[in-house]
């Protein structure tokens, strides 16, 4: 019996993928392909499906059942640099393992994150928790020139202290939340699927977001058949309620039902609406 080996995945083993500004991704190592996911459903079906299911029909009933075992045989392990207020956000994910880099050992870099200018800084007007997407204004800029002096300012502090014999595990202490950190981070594929449709998603912080889009383009590398799969299942398919089914059903029925009507929240309003522009 032979290792499964992706051999596209192989071939950027070690790479770093950059995000943001100085943060990166690397995988570091794997096991396990598209294969894997099914050889173990096909040890729950048994032999007498095999030629019912092809591989690629199998993977997808799976997504579309969420039958989630098969994607947890597969793991991968990551190399992350990312500032630490995306770090956690990331590690609120808890079915992955972590080992972070330990600045009581070790002395910090002086690498702070800095949004690019294209980058929104402005608080949305309509999202409590994200920000507006286009932002050239002066406080924009303003917001980004601060954040880099303060980061000036705050390391130069650290290493004073440091010189002066202050232990590093308190000195940290007066480093802001933009100074990178790195970690060692070890999912399954069923985790890591449940990670990037979280985080690739246009609520989510714009920071986290380019690190799961990284994640995004490794799934394809590493896994093509279930990227595919998920896509359509997970990413990009919708979740719809029975009420919602109830309204929609209507809809196409022909009747000119309005949102006030409908008994719906406005964002499973939305929904529908999104469906039927998606339609159009
Ligand atoms: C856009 C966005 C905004 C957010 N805003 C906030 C915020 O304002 N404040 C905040 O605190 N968090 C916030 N979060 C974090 C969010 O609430 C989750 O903690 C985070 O996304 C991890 O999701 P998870 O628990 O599904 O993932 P994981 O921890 O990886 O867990 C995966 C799945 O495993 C199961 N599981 C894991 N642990 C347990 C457990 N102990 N008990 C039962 N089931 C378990 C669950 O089914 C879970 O979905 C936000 C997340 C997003 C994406």
């Amino acid at each position: 019996m032979e290792r499964c080996v992706s051999t596209e995945l192989d071939k950027v083993l070690g790479k770093s993928f950059d995000v943001l500004d100085k943060g990166f991704i690397r995988v570091i190592d794997y096991m396990g392909d598209d294969s894997s996911v099914v050889q173990a459903a096909r040890v729950s079906y048994g032999k007498g499906t095999k030629k019912m299911l092809e591989d690629r029909a199998l993977i997808r009933y799976l997504m579309r059942n969420r039958h989630t075992t098969p994607f947890e045989m597969c793991e991968i392990k990551f190399h992350v640099k990312l500032p630490i207020f995306i770090a956690r956000q990331w590690m609120r994910h808890r079915t992955g393992s972590f080992n972070e880099y330990s600045a009581r050992y070790s002395i910090l870099d002086s690498d702070m994150y800095t949004p690019e200018d294209s980058v929104p800084c402005l608080q949305s007007s309509h999202n409590k928790q994200g920000r507006d997407i286009t932002d050239t204004s002066t406080l924009g800029v303003q917001m980004k020139d601060s954040a880099k002096e303060n980061s000036e300012r705050a390391y130069k502090l650290y290493e004073e202290l440091l010189e002066k014999g202050v232990a590093r595990e308190i000195a940290r202490i007066v480093l802001p939340l933009n100074c990178y950190t790195q970690f060692y981070w070890k999912v399954n594929l069923n985790n890591l699927m449940h990670f990037i449709k979280l985080r690739i998603d246009k609520h989510a912080q714009y920071e986290i977001r380019q690190y799961a889009e990284r994640l995004h383009h490794i799934l394809q590398i590493w896994v093509p058949t279930s990227f595919e799969a998920f896509n359509d299942y997970l990413l990009n398919g919708v979740y719809l309620s029975e009420k919602v089914m109830v309204i929609l059903k209507r809809k196409i029925n022909g009747e000119d039902l309005k949102y006030e009507d409908s008994g719906l929240s406005k964002q499973e309003w939305s929904t529908i609406e999104s469906l039927f522009i998606r339609a159009e």
